[in-house]
């Protein structure tokens, strides 16, 4: 730490940042100023290996040449018509997710917050229109431990203190239950229950895996009360967890599914609502939209973003890296730490102390993570990585785990 605000110009840099900015991030101080793949430079040309990912939205590595490619083609054509008129990239986009990922229709937003209110929406004209609540009466089940994003309704349904207090007056029409338990969800439904809104794993909780079976016990419970499965894949889709859907390891199709992060190949922001014909077609010309929301730029980096994660095969490259990873990390039996869990390239290392100082120890190692609800490690490098970066991560966390 102290080496690196020693230099001057990164000291520099971080006070006119500090200065300026608002103090609503807590981030390392390193400095990157160049990326490729799975590694990044700081400001001394330092090299370091990206293991967040930016929360799993670079799954692709940083500045893939071939979504590079989309971006700067396409910035040189048309980047926004609005959708008051049609652009020429659309309906490959289109196209493409829905091929991948098995739906029949979608609506493209920008970040991932903006995606799930699309979803919220979306049950709830489905709970008016076609299940028969009386209107404003709608209620969405969701999972103690949640993170959906930071908007005002969002984080009203928040199980974390912080994020909603000061925040209100708080939207209504949640409900919250306990993560992983089937019959507390069944419970909780009513006739006025449009729909559960889950994470296949909480990532931001500290990546948290639910009980074997959950999903699927899960989708019974909706299937036999007639109300929708909304999945947020946000930060476990696109092959994060080894499938392209996390839903996938149990077989499990959701209603709805929510897409963002990895959608914008790391480059741009590009979420999406996917979910059959029928039920996309509640929304009506004027019920719901959004100025950038499916802008030609956004679609031709999505729309490489996906053939990426495809072409180069990079779910079952996470499944084959993440065993690989656990394992060795399970390997360290490391007395520091409480548990390791995860799926995928997505794990999460509970330590039983705080993790903060364990990962600027890392950063002083050349190894860039991120704590996650004070004494988790996240542990989710672009899926690109290469077993030998994962084998030089694992001689420098062994180092700090050493204990
Ligand atoms: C990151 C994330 C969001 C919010 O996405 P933004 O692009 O930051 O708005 C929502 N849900 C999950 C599961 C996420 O990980």
């Amino acid at each position: 730490m102290t080496q690196i605000l020693d230099h001057s110009g990164t000291a520099h840099l971080l006070r006119r940042e500090d200065a300026l900015g608002a103090h609503n991030y807590k981030p390392l101080d390193v400095v990157i100023h160049r990326a490729q793949g799975a590694w990044v430079w700081d400001t001394d040309g330092r090299r370091y290996l990206d293991c967040l990912s930016a929360y799993s939205a670079v799954n692709q590595g940083h500045c893939h040449p071939r979504i590079i490619g989309a971006l700067t083609q396409q910035a040189q054509q048309v980047t926004l018509t609005s959708r008051a008129f049609r652009n020429d990239r659309l309906a490959a986009f289109y196209e493409t997710v829905t091929r991948l990922l098995n739906f029949e229709a979608v609506i493209p937003m920008n970040t991932g917050a903006e995606a799930v209110e699309t979803a919220i929406k979306l049950a709830r004209k489905w709970a008016y229109q076609v299940r028969g609540v009386p209107r404003d009466q709608a209620q969405i089940i969701v999972m103690d431990g949640n993170f959906h994003g930071r908007t005002t309704t969002l984080v009203s349904f928040s199980s974390e203190a912080q994020y909603k207090e000061d925040f209100g007056p708080l939207t209504p029409g949640f409900v919250r239950v306990p993560y992983g338990d089937a019959a507390a969800i069944e419970a909780a439904i009513t006739p006025n229950t449009a729909a559960v809104l889950f994470e296949p794993i909480q990532g931001e909780a500290g990546v948290i895996v639910p009980p074997e079976g959950f999903l699927r016990a899960m989708r019974d419970v909706c299937d036999r009360h007639g109300i929708l499965m909304i999945a947020d894949e946000i930060q476990t889709g696109l092959g994060r967890t080894g499938r392209w859907l996390a839903c996938d390891h149990e077989q499990v199709r959701p209603d709805v599914v929510i897409l963002g992060k990895a959608l914008g190949g790391g480059v741009y922001p590009v979420s999406a609502v996917l979910s059959s014909r029928e039920i996309m077609n509640l929304f009506r010309p004027g019920d719901h939209g959004s100025t950038f929301g499916g802008n030609p730029l956004a679609a031709a980096v999505a729309q490489a973003s996906l053939e990426v994660l495809n072409d180069e095969n990079l779910p079952a490259r996470a499944d084959e890296l993440g065993r690989y990873l656990r394992g060795r990390l399970h390997a360290l039996a490391s007395p520091l730490v409480k548990d390791i869990r995860g799926r995928g390239l997505l794990i999460g290392v509970e330590l039983h102390a705080a993790a903060r100082p364990y990962c600027e120890a890392l950063r002083d190692l050349g190894v860039l993570c991120k704590e996650t609800h004070e004494t988790t490690m996240r542990l989710a490098p672009p899926l690109v990585t290469t077993r030998e970066d994962l084998d030089w991560a694992l001689e420098r966390i062994e180092q700090v785990l050493r204990g």
